[in-house]
């Protein structure tokens, strides 16, 4: 069935602080409108209907991506095929140019944003886990100034994130890995093109043998995205050198991050099919992270 599109006024902002003076001016009524993959979507299927769209398309400098020796910078309308084809991400910060390669279709790439991708606060959002796991921030502007939420306190629950009314998200801020540390991130789903029914990204810093650090964040097995601390527990201090105790650690992180998710039946999966994807694909992370660090 061809859905339509409910009633609305558009208007274009020009300017960062224009976008924020309109938000404030329509208050709920309003809604960002950036590539509209997902929010055209949730209009067509009235499970939105803004009276007022605001097209944020037309700021300048919203669209690039920097580096300035000791982090990341990228704006929210760079397009998510602009992040996998970014040089600088591609070398430094190569899980989130995996996050950008699996999410949704060429044409979606195309015109989805990572600011879109953020704001819409699915539990599957592509860019959460790798960011959860990288320590990044949203940066964000409204009619009281700029502020940095750092991307843990971002996601509240499904469709909402802890952006006031008139705030806009400008950019996202990721810190450079510590020298030696290295990330992955694994979805899975049906189709390439699907959201994913689960995903993970693991973050790990090695001291010779031992895990200094390892970080663990889970897409698609809860209400939002979240780190599986438990999970992390299990490895984090560990020698990770001889075979048959490494196993049996990483097999207890995997499963200790199954048992900390907390999905639901729905029509791409069972809750219980999603745990043992969690299990998998957690597993299947830190061993490749590890195959990696000693190659
Ligand atoms: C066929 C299809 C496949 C998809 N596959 C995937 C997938 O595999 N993985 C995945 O994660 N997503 C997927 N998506 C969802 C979507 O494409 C992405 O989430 C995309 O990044 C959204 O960006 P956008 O610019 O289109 O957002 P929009 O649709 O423009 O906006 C989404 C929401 O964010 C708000 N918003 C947008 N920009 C800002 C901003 N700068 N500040 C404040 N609020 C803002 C809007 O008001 C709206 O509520 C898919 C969508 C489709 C239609």
């Amino acid at each position: 069935m061809l859905l339509g599109l409910p009633e609305f006024e558009f208007s274009s902002a020009h300017s960062v602080d224009e976008a924020c003076a309109l938000l404030s001016k329509h208050g709920e009524r309003a809604t960002v409108f950036a590539g509209g993959t997902d929010l055209l979507v949730k209009m067509k299927h009235r499970r939105t209907i803004p009276a007022h769209l605001i097209n944020i398309k037309g700021i300048p400098k919203l669209d690039t991506i920097a580096h300035d020796g000791h982090q990341l910078q990228i704006g929210a309308l760079t397009l998510i095929q602009g992040i996998e084809a970014s040089q600088v991400v591609g070398k430094k910060f190569r899980v989130l140019k995996q996050a950008a390669e699996v999410l949704g279709t060429t044409q979606i790439r195309n015109v989805g944003t990572i600011g879109g991708n953020l704001a819409n606060a699915s539990p599957s959002a592509e860019f959460a886990p790798p960011l959860l796991t990288l320590g990044a921030s949203v940066r964000c502007v409204g009619s009281s100034g700029e502020r940095l939420i750092p991307i843990g306190e971002f996601f509240l629950s499904p469709g909402k994130t802890s952006l006031r009314q008139d705030e806009l998200i400008t950019g996202v801020q990721v810190p450079d890995l510590p020298s030696g540390a290295d990330c992955i991130y694994l979805k899975h789903s049906l189709r390439r093109m699907d959201v994913a029914i689960a995903s993970a990204a693991v973050f790990i810093l090695f001291d010779g043998d031992v895990c200094r650090d390892v970080k663990i964040a889970l897409g698609a097995v809860g209400p939002v995205p979240f780190r599986a601390k438990k999970a992390e527990q299990c490895i984090r201090g560990e020698r990770l050198g001889a075979n048959a105790v490494e196993t049996t650690l990483l097999e207890a992180a995997a499963q200790a991050a199954a048992d900390e998710s907390f999905p639901i039946d729905d029509f791409r999966g069972y809750a219980t099919y999603r745990r043992k994807l969690v299990r998998m694909l957690v597993g299947k992370g830190l061993e490749r992270l590890i195959a990696r660090t000693r190659a």
